[in-house]
């Protein structure tokens, strides 16, 4: 992936936050305050007024632009977790004009690594980190043995969608959705499933 398809994934991205605005809302407003779709598309359609002007950028600066994007217009817990997880993607990724897998897999950890430290949080909270963790594993595996760049999209998008099931049986200890405790057993998180989307574009253009 080069600079040209990337800033073709962030818009599709970008679209896909607005179309699933309301669904994602409604997941939120279920265990959580009922932003969470409002949230992603606001800072997306931010994010896509400045692409324009990146594509003579590489890699690495588009998606640190994309981090600070929705770090400062996203309100609430998800704008500087992604915006944190967008600009290690850029920083892990400097230098390089082609992104290859073994690239896009180092950044994906690093990207973790970073949502982990500032939400301070980990697998089995019934967050974003349900769907990422999970999805980078199966990717790395999947990798290794196939070296087949569609076959390790798949293994990650499928384990991306495992884990967002795998979120409806948990409650929640980390953000609004831990004020319901148990009660937020049987819901599915709508940052695991805002992440699912997101990888599910990036694959479809590797
Ligand atoms: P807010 O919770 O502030 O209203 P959003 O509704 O936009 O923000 O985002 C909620 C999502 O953010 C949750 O579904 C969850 O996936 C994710 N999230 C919240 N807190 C954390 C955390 N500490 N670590 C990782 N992800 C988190
Ligand atoms: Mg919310």
């Amino acid at each position: 992936m080069n600079t040209e398809k990337l800033i073709q994934a962030i818009h599709k991205i970008a679209e896909k936050m607005e179309a699933e605005k309301d669904f994602l809302t409604e997941l939120d407003n279920v265990i959580g305050d009922g932003d969470h779709g409002i949230n992603l598309a606001r800072g997306f359609g931010e994010v896509e007024k400045k692409l324009s002007d990146l594509a003579e950028k590489e890699p690495s600066d588009v998606l640190k632009s994309v981090g600070m994007t929705l770090v400062s217009t996203v309100g609430g817990a998800s704008g500087p977790l992604y915006g944190t997880g967008f600009m290690k993607l850029g920083m892990s990724l400097k230098g390089k004009a082609e992104i290859g897998m073994p690239d896009f897999l180092e950044a994906f950890q690093a990207a973790i690594e970073g949502i982990q430290a500032r939400g301070k949080s980990t697998k089995g909270e019934k967050t974003m980190l349900d769907a990422m963790i999970p999805a980078k594993e199966a990717m790395q595996e999947s990798w290794g043995g196939t070296q087949d760049v569609k076959a390790a999209f798949a293994a990650g998008v499928k384990a991306a969608y495992d884990g967002v099931e795998y979120t409806k049986t948990i409650a929640a200890t980390k953000g609004r959705a831990s004020y319901l405790g148990e009660r937020s057993i049987g819901h599915q998180d709508p940052g695991a499933t805002s992440f699912t989307m997101m990888l599910e574009i990036i694959g479809g253009m590797a």
